[in-house]
């Protein structure tokens, strides 16, 4: 099936809205609704401004015209303050009045026979999250620069670019018209393909008999595309297998690899973009396998296999979802699998990557009193430095990935072997995405879990899902012969604790009292912006992991009230516990052969023929074999 879950609510929401006019006109048919059309002008880019004219067909008089206040992040960042001016004219090329309504929502008059809405706006946000112009390239996330009719959001759309720099192309997984216009049945289908706008590298490829594109705006000096390419071929392999699904034709990776600080990867249901760092991939692809593995696999977790709760999206605030663990941390298990299934990852490497995330989420004492479910509602304050500190809050990425590690586990225990993670993901997919239904939140996935395993899994939900109770780890791990080994070490202490809100700049969330740091001058709050010299970006993380005790940190940071400042200070040492995946002492042949089985993702054994929704085929990973060498 070749339609995203947006789509098919839009498809449910029309049906009724048929049904009610068959009902008092049975014998007219409904005519399409014609195009709202958008003509997007490039001629700014040195100043970053875009103009946008928004071609309205005649309809009602009111109009009431909208642009998203969240996009790309599950943040709300009011791109509506980047608007300069909104005017509007009738097709005769008289002025119309513009009322604002509130700070994201205009209001026209007169518009009966359609009309014209322009507006400028300044784009200067970089990175997978934002919409850019600049004299290098564009990158649109759409839903940030262009305003919607309301009541036209569900039907068809053009968008028309203009003036676009001599020697620029333009990439989007958006259906094309003609040179620079692009079609798209709604609003929602529109703003979920991103726009890439420059003079880009692209390769293509085919795979499990669907088309890739791969766009890459990079120095040609910083990556080798033939490599990156034939990773990317094990990665659709190894996932479309995995799903024994492909509800795509076509789909479209967009790279940029900046020298300078990198935000990570969007889904969307057709495509990715994808920022890394270029120094970090010219050590080696790991990140880049590793984001692209997680994007991909979005396209079902989060894009077709959906939480009720994100739709109909709501662009004027919040969707407050209870999912994000499955969404976005589900969506990490099963990057690590995929990587597994392709042989881009080894069992050593796996393993310590999970001792790493039991790691991360056993130091944050938050993990004692916010849930998954309540890291997820809350994923709307990520934005703020408090919340992000270790006492306050966890993260949906980090235990929602041990989750979906944990539920594999008791799935595969329930089953006796016969179901895993697999079989719980392929069931949602053809219980809801092929079915046109959005899931329940954790509701809906133990629903699933507990169809493919035939246990109860209550208690499971109870206490790790939407309750805060210490993850017994080793009753998990024993069935594959695995426990959690705990290690005290004393490690260098750099003194202060910070973090990054996507691509925005990292600030120092907490300082220890009575460090060097806190004496060097640093204060909670501060903005870094060079770490050893070097520009903080996502590669910052490994410099800081990289220190050792004795070491002078230099560190430039800026805040309002002491501007900017170059501080040094000596990397001291604390102690600290880590946690590690260590075999039993006496591994079985059984617990054996259920690692391996584990560490392809796949159950041990064909599920029981009467299960509801057992998958058709189960053909083996390409790569599965490598796995656990
Ligand atoms: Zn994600």
């Amino acid at each position: 099936m070749n339609l995203s879950v947006a789509v098919f609510g839009r498809i449910v929401r029309r049906t009724v809205c048929v049904a009610i006019l068959a009902a008092s006109f049975s014998f007219a048919q409904a005519p399409p609704a014609p195009s709202v059309t958008y003509a997007v002008d490039l001629s700014s880019p040195e100043q970053h401004l875009v103009n946008v004219q928004i071609i309205l067909p005649a309809g009602t008089a009111e109009r009431e015209l909208q642009l998203p206040v969240w996009n790309a992040l599950y943040q709300v960042r009011d791109f509506a303050q980047y608007v300069n001016w909104v005017r509007a004219k009738d097709r005769s090329g008289s002025p119309l009045p513009v009322h604002e309504f509130n700070k994201s929502r205009w209001q026209i008059q007169g518009a009966e026979g359609g009309a014209i809405v322009e507006y400028q706006i300044y784009a200067d946000s970089p990175g997978p999250f934002g919409a850019q112009l600049n004299s290098h390239h564009a990158f649109f996330n759409l839903a940030e620069i262009l305003i919607y009719p309301v009541d036209a959001r569900t039907g068809p759309f053009k968008v028309r670019f203009g003036h676009v720099p001599e020697g620029w192309r333009i990439a989007t997984p958006l259906t094309q018209a003609s040179d620079a216009e692009f079609s798209a049945a709604n609003y929602d289908r529109l703003v979920d393909s991103p726009v890439e706008i420059g003079n880009f590298v692209e390769s293509d490829f085919d795979e499990a008999g669907a088309h890739f594109r791969v766009i890459v705006d990079a120095d040609p000096a910083d990556y080798d595309l033939p490599k990156i390419v034939a990773a990317l071929h094990k990665i659709v392999l190894a996932a479309t297998t995995w799903m024994n699904d492909r509800p795509f034709d076509t789909y479209t990776f967009i790279y940029h690899f900046p020298r300078g600080p990198a935000g990570g990867g969007m889904e969307h249901a057709y495509a990715t973009a994808i920022d890394l760092n270029a120094d970090s991939i010219k050590q080696s692809l790991n990140a880049l396998t590793g984001v692209t593995s997680h994007e991909f696999f979005h396209l079902w977790n989060v894009k077709r296999i959906r939480p009720q709760t994100l739709e109909p999206v709501d662009y004027t605030k919040e969707n407050y979802t209870r999912a994000l663990w499955f969404s976005e941390g589900v969506t990490s298990t099963a990057e690590g699998i995929i990587e597994l299934r392709a042989g881009l990852l080894d069992e050593k490497h796996y393993l310590n990557q999970l001792g790493e995330g039991i790691t991360e989420l056993e130091r944050r004492p938050a993990h004692l009193t916010q849930s998954a479910e309540e890291s997820s509602l809350d994923a709307w304050l990520e934005g703020n430095p408090y919340y992000r500190r270790p006492e306050r809050s966890i993260s949906y990425y980090n235990k929602g990935e041990l989750l979906g590690v944990m539920l594999d586990l008791k799935v595969r225990e329930a089953s006796h072997g016969q179901a895993s993670l697999r079989e719980v993901l392929q069931w949602m997919n053809a219980n809801y995405a092929k079915k046109g239904r959005f899931f329940n939140d954790s509701e809906g996935v133990r629903e699933a879990a507990e169809a493919v395993s035939h246990a109860d899994l209550a208690s499971f939900f109870a206490k790790y899902v939407a309750g805060t109770e210490e993850i017994p780890w080793d009753d998990f791990f024993r069935q594959v012969g695995l426990r959690v080994d705990t290690i005290s070490n004393n490690i260098p202490d750099a003194g202060f604790i910070a973090s990054r809100n996507f691509e925005r700049p990292m600030s120092v969330a907490a300082v220890t009292p009575g460090g060097d740091a806190e004496r060097a001058g640093l204060q909670v709050g501060d903005t870094i912006i060079e770490l050893q010299g070097k520009p903080v970006g996502q590669e910052s993380r490994q410099t800081l992991i990289e220190l050792n005790s004795g070491d002078t940190l230099i560190v430039k940071v800026r805040s309002r009230r002491a501007g900017e400042r170059e501080l040094k200070w000596k990397v001291g040492t604390r102690q600290e516990i880590s946690y590690e995946l260590k075999d039993l002492a006496q591994v079985t042949p059984t617990q054996r052969e259920r690692r391996i089985a584990w560490l392809k993702g796949e159950a041990q054994s064909a599920p029981d023929a009467s299960s509801p929704g057992a998958p058709a085929g189960r053909a083996p990973g390409p790569a599965a074999s490598g796995v656990s060498q």
